[in-house]
């Protein structure tokens, strides 16, 4: 489910090993089809498009959770009548899906994250602003991607005029956390429990959307074992199977969850350029029932978006980091350049990784 970037290179692993891949999305000539796969182009709610779809395949994954309903409940009823394998569950795409839902989860999971309050009724906007602690940034429920409808505010009055704008009541209201450190752990786990995961990386924001990833992150070794202990626990109390990505928000040795994607995340793509195996080619063993890895050995690699505004093919820059044999560049074969939309990454895998694009800005 799912065409875009994630779906590509999803297929630029998954194809050398004799697969065909299909993809469905409303999207034509999308990034995935650049790289191979069948599209099915339909509306994601168009019931009969998307069961005749289903017939067609003989196992579905995601690289998207934003789907509607209808989408999931059809997947899901398809699935028990006709046995077709479906990982990661709906449910634990619903769970993904639903910032209160996914929360609430994590701390079912005993795993702690940031405090937040759900604003789900007109009563809850008079409330909250006497409950939360400042600042505090008020986000949609579901939907929410790359720091889209994120309202930061820094007092109760600004919080109550921010509620006062919404036009329907599907939000939450969180604590902002003053983290020093942000960090991120890919897990794969297989039908069998089988869990593969790669070391925790570090990760760097600008303007809400993922920077850099530096991976390993080289954290305290019992920052870095709670980190991975958290995400093997969600993964296990939800009985998740394929890969995901769990966000981490760290301060000394204190850690909260932030949220999960389930699927392979941006800040996983490093784990492309590792010399080893990298998180699509996980995504497909867990979907496939290959065999898990028995380890997967460290690599340093910088991994570095390349957002609209920083599209500049043939530039200086590139040409230069081209000439470099260590500049790995991913583009995601997407037809229209917007400010502040994801149209690729570099992963630089030499000497210095810390430096790799300090001058990049
Ligand atoms: P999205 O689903 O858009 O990725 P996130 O909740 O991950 O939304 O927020 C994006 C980024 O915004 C985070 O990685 C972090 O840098 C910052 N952020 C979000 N929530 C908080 C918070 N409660 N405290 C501090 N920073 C936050
Ligand atoms: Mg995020």
């Amino acid at each position: 489910m799912g065409a875009g970037q994630l779906a590509r290179m999803f297929c630029l692993e998954v194809i050398p090993f004799g697969y065909e891949v299909s993809v469905y999305s409303p999207e034509k000539n999308s990034p995935a089809a650049g790289a191979g796969a069948n599209e099915f182009v339909s509306e994601y709610e168009d019931v009969t498009a998307l069961t005749d779809f289903l017939k067609k395949i003989d196992a579905l994954t995601f690289e998207f959770e934003n789907i509607p309903e209808i989408a999931l409940s059809t997947i899901e009823n398809f699935s028990e009548r006709t046995g077709l394998k479906v990982n990661p569950s709906p449910d634990c795409i619903r769970i993904a899906q639903n910032r209160w839902k996914e929360k609430t989860s994590f701390q079912k999971a005993g795993i702690p994250t940031v405090n937040f309050y759900p604003v789900f009724k007109e009563e809850d906007k008079r409330s909250v602003p006497s409950k939360v602690k400042f600042p505090c940034i008020l986000k949609t429920n579901t939907m929410g991607y790359d720091g889209k409808g994120q309202v930061k505010c820094k007092t109760q009055e600004e919080l109550v005029s921010a509620l006062a704008d919404l036009k329907e009541f599907n939000h939450i209201v969180e604590e902002f956390f003053p983290f020093t450190d942000e960090a991120s752990v890919i897990l794969a786990r297989f039908e069998d429990g089988t869990i593969s995961h790669f070391r925790p990386s570090r990760n760097v924001h600008k303007n809400h959307i993922l920077d850099l990833t530096f991976h390993p992150g080289e954290f305290p070794k019992s920052v870095e074992e709670n980190l991975v202990a958290y995400a093997k626990k969600l993964a296990e109390t939800i009985d998740y199977v394929g890969v995901f990505g769990i966000e981490f928000f760290i301060k000394g040795e204190e850690i909260l969850c932030n949220e999960f994607a389930p699927r392979p995340h941006n800040s996983g793509h490093f784990s492309q350029d590792s010399g080893t195996i990298s998180q699509f080619a996980l995504q497909m063993r867990t979907l496939c029932n290959l065999p898990a890895p028995k380890n997967i050995p460290v690599k340093a690699v910088t991994m570095k978006n390349i957002l609209g505004e920083d599209y500049k093919p043939g530039s200086v820059l590139w040409n230069r980091a081209l000439e470099n044999p260590y500049y790995h560049l991913h583009l995601y074969g997407k037809t229209e350049v917007r400010n502040g939309r994801k149209m690729g990454h570099w992963n630089y895998s030499g000497p210095n990784p810390e430096s790799a694009f300090v001058d990049w800005g």
